[in-house]
């Protein structure tokens, strides 16, 4: 994506838009599945639920989890097997899990003993069986994740203690198949040594399990929470780390349970690398001895910019792709040669700053920034109707050539649903 023509793509779509990829999704999804066989990767479309962004995943062999009844919509519209989808998430409507039986989802995830009573009697009010695997909040902790997720009070999953105690558990839900564990125990992890700890936790507990509800084991799903590095200091994540020694772990698991789906979820492993938030610069002004470029984009599209899991600002990269589009004529904008630049957007709010004291060089109105690894958790997951600016333009560029993927918001989109 280097030698994209940046310029040309902002001439045909306009910025601020979000560019993904294809090529780099695809090598990362295939990547990750050639180095972990033994596991079947789904993708968490909650890391971004771009339609397009999943056919090129899922035509590289993702299956999918999903969390919401658009994602489910996607999935299925994008003729993913039911099969191959999960459906996860703490607070499921009646509607979602009703949706999760008909479709004929391989699993809910279920995350409570009240959600699996209510499964129960869906399933049997149509006369059918779903199946369910149980979320458990391990009584485990991990360090070397940004985000614990075991070992603390969680509205996520059911206490490891209480699953194993739940004794006739199968036996209430005559109309529930609890087919295998889930635990998901942390985001951003760059270190293979805590997916390889992580993975031996959750192997032996879904045995526990089993063991203590009586069942047969036919899946497990290891979470997963693989990291990419988006700050000064931070490192790749060693995948072939991961596989050298998740491959023997795997290998002694699948011996004792052949017929068991091993399965791992990956959301900003997949995404993030293949995606930059293409900005225009508007104005550029000094105040007090700083320089600001003020662009077109924003923090209502890329809300992690301002920082994600600490209180110090750390910086995604960020680089100049394009010189702006002016002839260089007498009246064209002066460039001052200034190395650092705070890079903001067009909120009225002093936290709409993408980038603080950025490496740049000078710059002036119509250059093209990029906000790199912005591919995962992007304008979903940022507040993209803050002072009413919508979301951006997303573009997905395949051998075939760069095509819009999303509309950006109009006027009109944003004031259609107020009942004045
Ligand atoms: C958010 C989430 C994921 C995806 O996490 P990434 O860190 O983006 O890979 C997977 N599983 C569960 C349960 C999640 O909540």
């Amino acid at each position: 994506m280097d030698d994209l023509n940046w310029r040309d793509l902002a001439e045909r779509f306009g910025t601020p838009a979000y560019v993904y990829d294809g090529d780099a999704l695809a090598r990362r999804v295939t990547a990750l599945r050639e180095a972990l066989p033994d596991l079947e990767v789904f993708f968490s479309l909650k890391s971004n639920p771009n339609p397009a962004v999943y056919g090129v995943l899922r035509s590289h062999g993702a299956r999918a989890e999903v969390s919401s009844l658009a994602e489910l919509t996607t999935v299925l519209a994008a003729g993913t097997p039911p099969e191959d989808v999960l459906f996860l998430g703490p607070g499921k409507s009646e509607g979602e899990l009703a949706a999760c039986v008909d479709h004929g989802l391989y699993a809910i995830v279920c995350e409570s003993f009240q959600e699996l009573a209510a499964i129960d009697r869906l399933a049997g009010g149509r006369g059918v069986r779903q199946r369910v695997m149980l979320r458990i909040n391990p009584a485990y902790s991990v360090s070397g994740s940004r985000l614990t997720m075991g070992g603390k009070p969680r509205q996520f999953g059911i206490d490891e203690a209480a699953v194993l105690a739940a004794g006739d558990l199968v036996e209430r839900h005559p109309h529930v198949d609890v087919v295998g564990v889930q635990a998901y125990l942390g985001t951003r992890i760059l270190d293979a040594d805590v997916v390889v700890g992580n993975t031996t936790y959750i192997l032996d507990l879904s045995e526990r399990v089993a063991t203590a509800l009586g069942i047969r084991l036919e899946a497990v799903d290891i979470g997963g929470g693989l990291g990419v590095p988006y700050f000064d200091g931070e490192e790749e994540f060693d995948l072939k780390a991961l596989r050298d020694k998740l491959t023997p772990l795997l290998a002694a698991f699948r011996a004792a349970h052949p017929d068991t789906r091993l399965i791992m979820e990956a959301g900003r492993y997949l995404t993030a690398d293949a995606g930059t938030y293409l900005m225009e610069v508007r104005y550029t002004k000094e105040s007090m001895g700083e320089w600001f470029a003020v662009t077109d984009g924003g923090t209502h599209h890329h809300m992690a910019a301002v920082g994600i899991g600490s209180f110090v600002k750390r910086n995604f990269p960020i680089e100049l792709l394009a010189r702006g589009g002016g002839d260089g004529g007498t009246d064209a904008p002066a460039v001052p040669a200034v190395d650092r630049w705070t890079v903001t957007g067009p909120l009225c709010t002093p936290n709409d700053t993408i980038g603080k004291k950025v490496a740049l060089p000078g710059l002036a109105p119509g250059d093209l920034l990029g906000v790199r690894r912005s591919g995962a958790y992007g304008p979903s997951a940022s507040p993209v109707l803050f002072l009413s600016h919508g979301y951006p333009a997303e573009v997905l560029v395949t051998e075939d050539g760069a095509r819009l993927v999303r509309d950006r918001d109009t006027t009109e989109d944003l004031l259609a649903k107020y009942r004045p």
